[in-house]
């Protein structure tokens, strides 16, 4: 009787898998889809899970192109979800990329076109991540599931935050839950993001009144009154962060005043400012923080504000012990648990108790022309979701 050699076989089925994860990425960076057109791409994912079992239900909200999709496991127990966006964003100059954002191109064990790092690769390995997770265990307790969405690189008002209410609504609980943004720096899973810092945005209107400038008597000069306020404001400090966060950090994005002309005092000045801030400010300090500021100098303002984020972290539980595990098991590597970068929509995720992690592939390139990721990155990727998802719902 022939002996079948059993690391030939997983070697073969390895491959196979492989060769899916490139031809997933590759048709799914094909299906141009910048936010919040999701063109084409969640029906080829649907595919791919109905023939895994998976129920896939599609929570479509104004524009917005979202699905849920559930496979229990053969008893009830904690649900495992992998999260992730199937829109791009805009592809930027197009004249400086060297090649067709929406025709994958491979190159030096890289795959190149826009989403290829955010975050289309991820849903790849998430995918066949999957596969192979359930090609050896159709037994498991609990559930794994999927939530996707086309609205994380815009507005994120129809997106992941509906999907959430909608879960809510019907008690459907999250334990777990893995976004694939590419959270790598240098090497794939050196750094996992563990939590986020919150968004505060500010919109400030200081009024003064415009005159000649030759009679600075009979004008108030916003630009010169605001000043000293603006200097305050980027000397202060707002707090000194936590094990888990940097310092909360302020910055000017814009600041407007003038008429063009050389010989008028403007009447107005604006300016809109951020905070990325840590769990040691909230809203409600940065703002009051802040008004208290432009009230000492006097000024005479407007001030809109616009919460984008709260920031969140994940502390304890079994899903970060199970992603350090994985990628140590997998690429011998062992992850930095991060709170940088900008935000994501864990932020809509883990408000609902839900331990949150962010893995995916390397983000030197994201957002810019000629974006691309390393083939052999996104291997290892659907090789590390497989492992959590065992660590975390496979019977021991
Ligand atoms: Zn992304």
């Amino acid at each position: 009787m022939p002996t079948t050699d059993p690391s030939a076989d997983e070697r073969a089925s390895e491959n196979v898998l492989q060769a899916s994860t490139l031809a997933l990425t590759q048709e799914l960076i094909s299906r141009a889809s910048v936010s919040p057109d999701d063109g084409g791409c969640q029906d080829l994912l649907t595919r791919r899970l109905s023939a895994l079992g998976f129920d896939v239900e599609p929570m479509p909200f104004g524009d917005v192109t979202n699905f849920w999709a559930v496979r229990p496991g053969s008893s009830a127990g904690p649900i495992l979800a992998f999260a992730g966006h199937t829109d791009v964003v805009p592809t930027g100059p197009i004249n400086e990329w060297k090649t067709d954002p929406f025709t994958p191109v491979i190159e030096d064990g890289h795959i190149i076109g826009r989403g290829a790092a955010d975050m289309k690769g991820s849903l790849a390995a998430m995918i066949t991540g999957l596969e192979r997770f359930l090609a050896s265990h159709r037994q498991y307790a609990g559930a794994l599931a999927l939530l996707i969405t086309s609205d994380e690189e815009a507005d994120a008002i129809n997106g992941t935050v509906k999907v959430m209410e909608t879960l809510r609504s019907r008690g459907t609980h999250i334990d777990w839950c893995v976004v694939g943004e590419p959270s790598s720096s240098e090497r794939l899973g050196d750094v996992i993001r563990v939590g986020r810092r919150g968004s505060l945005n500010a919109s400030l209107t200081v009024t003064g009144q415009q005159g000649h400038v030759a009679y600075p008597n009979d004008a108030v000069n916003p630009i010169h009154v605001a000043a000293p306020a603006i200097a305050e404001l980027t000397r202060t400090v707002w707090d000194n962060g936590s094990e888990y966060f940097p310092p909360t950090t302020m910055q000017i994005s814009n600041m407007n005043a003038g008429t063009g002309a050389t010989n008028i005092i403007p009447g107005t000045l604006t300016l809109a400012f951020n905070f990325r801030f840590s769990t040691e400010s909230t809203q409600e300090t940065l703002q009051s923080r802040t008004e208290a500021i432009l009230d000492h100098h006097g000024l005479n303002y407007q001030i809109d504000w616009r919460l984008s984020g709260q920031p969140f972290i994940t502390q304890g539980g079994r899903l970060i012990p199970a992603v350090q595990a994985a990628l140590q098991q997998v690429a011998n590597i062992d992850p930095e648990l991060s709170t940088a970068g900008g935000t994501s929509d864990g932020r809509f995720i883990a408000p609902a108790g839900t331990e949150v992690v962010e893995l995916g592939p390397c983000n030197a390139t994201i957002h810019k022309v000629n974006e691309r990721t390393r083939i052999e990155d996104l291997n290892i990727l659907s090789r590390v979701y497989t492992d959590i998802m065992l660590r975390l719902l496979a019977s021991r």
